[in-house]
């Protein structure tokens, strides 16, 4: 098949009543472009403070009930080299918008990290300064999640008090530019979200264009402002999913942890994913990172790196 990509062409793909050529097509383009493997990566949330006020998340500023913490650089190095043992060889590090941590010293992190294992470092700290952006990339860093959310500007706005979608989108162009490998995202679900957005979602991925796109399905948290409204759709994020494929057939695309807690099983992966990340956030603070509510296990880490390697193996897909 020969799928339309414009705008009115995802409407239309988004809307059809049996999307399983999609997912074929998907699979295909995937195999193709980036192969059987299936990359995990360690997800570490050093910091559950923030300054912003989301309206969609459970870190969100105003939350007064929220213990917050804040992990020790060393508390750090030590989650990441005990995924290294493993066989972790990517280290996503991330938090809410929390300015405790200076440029400066996330760099030493960074520059630490580097010097322990050698890991790919991949930041999702929030909106930066370009200086910040360049001295983290100087400092090792390798790449940076910064997900556009929603590329509809009213609905961008009235989700985010303190921000703006070009701003969003100004700090993901200066990434690039930097030469981060560059990743970026939406949630699926938003309340007064339509198709037409979720095909603005899917085009502004290609125009910036992204490495990555992490696409998962809107949660609402109790504490929030969207406590009341409805949860986004697994299967129209896994369509989203697929699309994005196809208009970025070498991306990284994970299977996201908010696709899980839908009960994805798995799924995602025969419709274009490539990517997996585990938290390794130690138990006395992964409960405090509840940026949507979700029934968490303990952190385990060489228990479940290789319960995930298994799932994948049983796939047909190889872990790496
Ligand atoms: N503070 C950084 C930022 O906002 O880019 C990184 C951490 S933030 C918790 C990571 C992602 O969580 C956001 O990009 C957002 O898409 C997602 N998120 C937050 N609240 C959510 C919710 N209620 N449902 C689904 N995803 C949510
Ligand atoms: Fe803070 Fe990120 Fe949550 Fe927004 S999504 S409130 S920036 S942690």
């Amino acid at each position: 098949m020969t799928p339309d990509l414009s705008r009115e062409g995802l409407v239309a793909l988004l809307r059809l009543e049996d999307f399983s050529p999609v997912y074929e097509e998907a699979d295909r383009v995937r195999r193709e472009a980036v192969g059987d493997a299936v990359h995990i990566r360690a997800l570490l949330e050093f910091s559950n403070h923030c300054r912003r006020k989301c309206a969609y998340c459970g870190l969100r500023a105003p939350r007064r009930d929220l213990p917050r913490y804040r992990m020790t650089p060393e508390e750090i190095l030590s989650s990441v080299r005990a995924a290294w043992a493993v066989g972790y060889r990517t280290i996503v590090l991330q938090s809410g918008e929390d300015p405790w941590y200076t440029p400066a010293l996330l760099g030493e992190i960074v520059r630490e990290i580097k010097k322990a294992t050698g890991m790919a470092v991949t930041l999702g700290c929030g909106e930066l300064s370009r200086e910040a952006y360049a001295a983290l990339r100087q400092a090792g860093a390798d790449r940076y999640l910064l997900k556009h959310e929603t590329a509809d500007e009213d609905l961008y706005q009235s989700l985010h008090p303190d921000g703006t979608l070009r701003e969003r989108v100004h700090c993901l162009r200066t990434l690039k530019a930097l030469g981060y490998e560059t990743g970026s995202g939406f949630m699926v679900g938003l309340p007064g979200q339509t198709l037409d957005v979720l095909a603005k979602d899917l085009l502004l991925l290609g125009d910036i264009p992204c490495d990555m796109a992490g696409i998962g399905p809107f949660l609402p948290h109790p504490e929030t402002p969207l406590k009341g409204a409805a949860p986004g759709s697994a299967e129209l994020t896994r369509r989203c999913v697929a699309l994005a494929r196809l208009l970025l057939p070498r991306a990284n695309l994970p299977a996201t942890t908010a696709l899980t807690v839908r009960g994805d099983n798995g799924r995602v992966f025969s419709g274009g994913a490539n990517v997996v990340m585990r938290k390794i956030t130690p138990n006395a603070y992964k409960r405090q990172y509840e940026i949507y509510p979700a029934q968490l296990p303990d952190t385990d880490i060489p228990a479940q790196r290789a319960l995930l390697e298994d799932q994948i193996r049983s796939l047909g897909r190889v872990p790496l």
